[in-house]
């Protein structure tokens, strides 16, 4: 009954790590934000709704706020509302912008290790992924050079993730500039995916790379800066000619994202500080793990720490080029701490263990010991 690529899915191996949580595991497997939403968000929404009314909105959401979400982004070539859809989460605006986009066996450059509703997305809608490699000696950040290994005449979207799941790694405007420049001379479009770009801790400041590239679509939400992951609120920003023309494709999808979580965006778009609310505590996380990473894990296991998201990932490689997955098992079993194994963003990718540092300080330091003395025994 199934369709070859409905079959060809595999259930999620996050899920499958963080369904062995026992009363004391340390759990660092979900993405997934441990605070509450900032206070009073709810309430105001409520009252909102209240007064606003309980209907479906116009299928690309709000006017009023699309256009408050595009006036955050400042980006030159989707200034304002016609250049918006608000999305159900970041996870629709990636589907509905490749959708839009693609024709069967057009090519789409994906990391790798990539966050895996890539591959599953493009499976599903006949695309052909086309993996560009992260390495360690680049800070597992796109470089052209990969690029150019992984890229044919097949090739028509080029999806950037930064701060990038799972390694947390952010462009640097130089490498942005490098890329776009490369992106442009193959006449590529740029999905640049960044759910996590208010949990930035870098120097620089922040930049899109769709800011200087026109034919760039912008994908974001309000799950993991705003901890609210269950009311599903994303966006897409893009061209008003394909954002016109994909409002269609969204309103077969969903007909609109949902009201409640419209008048949520609209609370956080206005007084848009609240995005940033919650990054002094991943930013005590994150510091926690700075510290540890110089001593306490044996010498061939490596902690990398990215300058975004709330990742960090273990590097075992050099033990284990393979066999991360069995490793956290016993990692499982033996110490009960939960990671998410490289396993579950692509099969090459058994060589390293993903530690989400989202539910703060205590878990991490925690964490962390008991993997120490776990890996300290191999
Ligand atoms: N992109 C990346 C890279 C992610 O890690 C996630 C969630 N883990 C998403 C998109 C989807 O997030 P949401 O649908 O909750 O906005």
């Amino acid at each position: 009954m199934l369709s070859s690529a409905t079959r060809s899915l595999h259930p999620s191996i996050i899920r499958q790590m963080s369904r062995l949580r026992g009363p004391q595991s340390v759990d660092l497997t979900l993405g997934q934000p441990s605070l509450a939403p900032a206070e009073g968000l709810l309430e105001k929404a409520q009252a909102e709704a209240k007064t606003g009314g309980h209907g479906y909105t116009e299928n690309a959401g709000l006017r009023e706020v699309r256009e408050l979400v595009a006036t955050y982004h400042q980006l030159p070539h989707a200034p304002g509302a016609e250049n918006t859809i608000l999305t159900v989460g970041s996870e629709q605006a990636l589907y509905l912008a490749l959708t839009a986009l693609l024709e069967p066996g057009d090519g789409v450059l994906i990391p790798s290790p990539a966050y895996p509703a890539y591959p599953g997305i493009l499976k599903l809608l006949r695309g052909r992924a086309q993996e560009y490699i992260l390495s360690a000696e680049n800070g597992f950040r796109a470089t052209v050079e990969a690029l150019e290994t992984a890229v044919d005449s097949s090739s028509k979207v080029l999806l950037l993730n930064t701060p990038a799941n799972p390694f947390g790694s952010v462009l640097a405007h130089q490498e942005q500039a490098q890329i776009a420049a490369w992106a442009e001379k193959r006449g590529l479009v740029i999905i640049s995916d960044e759910i996590y770009r208010e949990l930035y801790f870098g120097e620089e400041n922040y930049r899109s790379i769709a800011e200087i590239y026109p034919r760039s679509l912008l994908i974001g939400g309000l799950s993991k800066s705003c901890a609210l992951t269950g009311y599903r609120l994303g966006y897409l920003l893009g061209p008003e000619d394909f954002i016109k023309q994909s409002i269609l494709v969204h309103q077969l999808m969903v007909t609109c994202a949902p009201r409640f979580s419209q008048y949520l965006a609209k609370q956080i778009f206005s007084q848009p500080e609240i995005l940033k609310a919650h990054l002094p505590y991943y930013q005590e996380a994150r510091e926690t793990i700075s510290e540890y990473k110089s001593g306490i894990l044996p010498s061939w296991a490596q902690l990398h720490l990215g300058e975004g998201a709330f990742y960090a990932i273990i590097d075992l490689s050099e033990k284990y080029p393979q066999g991360a997955f069995e490793l956290a098992q016993e990692l499982a079993q033996e110490a009960d701490v939960l990671v998410v194994p490289g396993l579950a963003f692509g099969e090459k990718a058994d060589w390293f263990w993903r530690l989400s540092y989202a539910q703060g300080k205590e878990a991490v330091s925690e964490g962390l010991a008991r993997i120490a003395k776990f890996l300290g025994n191999r």
